[in-house]
């Protein structure tokens, strides 16, 4: 058997665990990640074929923390970030059998024919709306309230699948969307809110945090390679199965089998950034019972179909992309263009188009086969964009069993039973996107924040056995 000591042992080589292990190794701890796959990036994942870039997981990310303008500092040199064109701004919005842009300002509010004159002229009120009072309010319950029904359907709806692949009258706005709720709870509106929040002082990572659309110079996979290269791939070990991790002695034992040979990490600290479902057979030491909470998180299930075009024949795709309100009843939840996005990405004349399909309303899409997903994908592209009978000269299906976890009432009691295990168990953190947030911008900082604890906590130990 092989045994290594270190001082943290993490779980997963995902953009979480890339993160945490990447500030604690800055910090001259040493540290063992383990990895089931035999590739760090986790869903992170870029391809490349014929001359297309194009990523299997996430394409886009939001650059709203100065947690990620923090760490892409960091990585100066080894990834540099990429913001989206401003020709692909505009978001689309699907009704009644054509596209739509999404306001973008006041003149194409009132313009739109999204949204009914009713709640138009009702918007005007919402910053003399009352406060909501009421505990673990939907988000559909929220936005009708403050914004009318018409908003729901035709700008949040689509904007939950886009993000969530999930359905607003089950997320839970102080849970799914924190800053929002936020935004009644401290200043009484979400205009209110946002004027306010523009005028606060701001240090200099936050001020450079710009809400931009953000990738990386060569695809997402740049960064997580990265932050492999600077953790030292050394210190990742990958394709480790089996994982089980107990507790002896104040210490955890991370025992896993590799090439055949059944490895030991023992470590004070532990971060696991699994999935939910995954923490179960990991952390034997914990009984199902105190578990159930972490492994009752629902994700949902998305299946993305990426079209290659070398010449693209529809219409001009001179947007983000387009969002399929669940209301008209379409097969996907929308069409991503990200080589209208970021430069680069697709042969000159050529387009890549993403479908994303599935989510938490139709988790029947992930057992469908290829030919079935490939079929939809292609009717999806080809009556919303006009592309006649051309085919794509490539097409790539990929599926997420467990894609986007959902915010939903559980997680007020999954929030309570992970504060409870790791204060239980001095030196777990139970982190991942079970909790803090789904997306990318959301991972990074919490692998900064628990690389801080755990340095934090160390120090205080070393404090503490000096004064005694
Ligand atoms: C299809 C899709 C589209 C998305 N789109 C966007 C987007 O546009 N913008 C955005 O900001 N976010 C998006 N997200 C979310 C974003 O990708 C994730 O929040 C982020 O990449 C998750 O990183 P992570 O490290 O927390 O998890 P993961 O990437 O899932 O990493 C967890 C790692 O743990 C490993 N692991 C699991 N079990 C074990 C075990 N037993 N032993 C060892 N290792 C194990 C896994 O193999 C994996 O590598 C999307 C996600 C998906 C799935």
């Amino acid at each position: 058997m092989q045994k290594r000591d270190v001082d943290v042992t993490i779980i997963g080589a995902g953009l979480t665990g890339l993160t945490t292990a990447f500030y604690l190794a800055k910090a001259g701890k040493r540290v063992a990640v383990i990895e089931k796959e035999e590739r760090v990036g986790g869903v992170i994942r870029t391809r490349r074929n014929d001359g297309f870039i194009f990523e299997s997981g996430p394409n886009t990310g939001v650059y709203s923390s100065p947690d990620l303008v923090r760490l892409f500092d960091d990585l100066e040199g080894t990834c540099e970030p990429v913001f989206a064109n401003s020709s692909a701004k505009q978001r689309w919005i699907w009704k009644k059998g054509r596209w739509h842009a999404l306001p973008s300002g006041p003149v194409s509010a009132v313009r739109t024919p999204l949204f009914t004159m009713k709640d138009k002229v009702r918007i005007l009120g919402e910053p003399f709306r009352e406060k909501g009072r009421v505990k673990e309010e939907s988000v559909a319950g929220l936005v009708r309230r403050r914004m009318g029904k018409s908003f729901l359907d035709y700008a949040v709806d689509p904007f939950i699948s886009g993000i969530y692949a999930g359905d607003p009258e089950l997320l839970i706005t102080e849970y799914a969307l924190p800053k929002l709720h936020r935004l009644e709870q401290d200043y009484g509106g979400f205009i209110r809110g946002a004027i306010a929040k523009r005028k606060e002082p701001k240090d200099e990572l936050t001020r450079r945090a710009t809400r931009e659309v953000f990738s990386v110079k060569g695809g997402l996979q740049e960064l997580t390679e990265g932050l492999a290269e600077q953790i030292g791939r050394e210190q990742i070990c990958l394709s480790a199965s089996g994982l089980n991790v107990i507790r002896k002695d104040k210490k955890y034992r991370a025992k896993f089998m590799k090439d055949n040979l059944q490895r030991e990490v023992v470590s004070d600290h532990v971060v696991s950034t699994v999935s939910g479902n995954a923490t179960k057979k990991i952390f034997s030491f914990i009984s199902e019972n105190e578990l159930r909470p972490i492994l009752n998180l629902r994700y949902a299930k998305v299946v993305q179909a990426v079209a290659l075009y070398e010449k693209w024949p529809g219409i001009p795709v001179n947007a983000f992309g387009g969002l399929i309100p669940s209301r008209e009843e379409r097969s996907a939840l929308g069409i991503l263009f990200p080589s209208s996005i970021f430069p680069g990405r697709a042969p000159e004349g050529g387009a890549i188009l993403s479908v994303f399909m599935g989510g938490i309303r139709k988790p029947e899409f992930i057992e469908m086969d290829d030919k079935e997903i490939g079929q939809i994908a292609l009717d999806e592209i080809r009556s919303t964009l006009d592309t006649g009978s051309q085919s794509p000269d490539h097409l790539h299906i990929y599926r997420y069993p467990y894609a986007i976890p959902q915010y939903e009432k559980s997680s007020g009691e999954r929030f309570q039973a992970i504060a409870q295990l790791e204060s239980q168990y001095p030196g777990l953190t139970l982190a991942g996107n079970i909790r803090d947030g789904i997306g990318m911008a959301d991972r990074v900082k919490q692998g900064y924040a628990s690389a801080q604890k755990i340095i934090r906590e160390a120090q205080e130990k070393i404090i503490r056995q000096s004064d005694e």
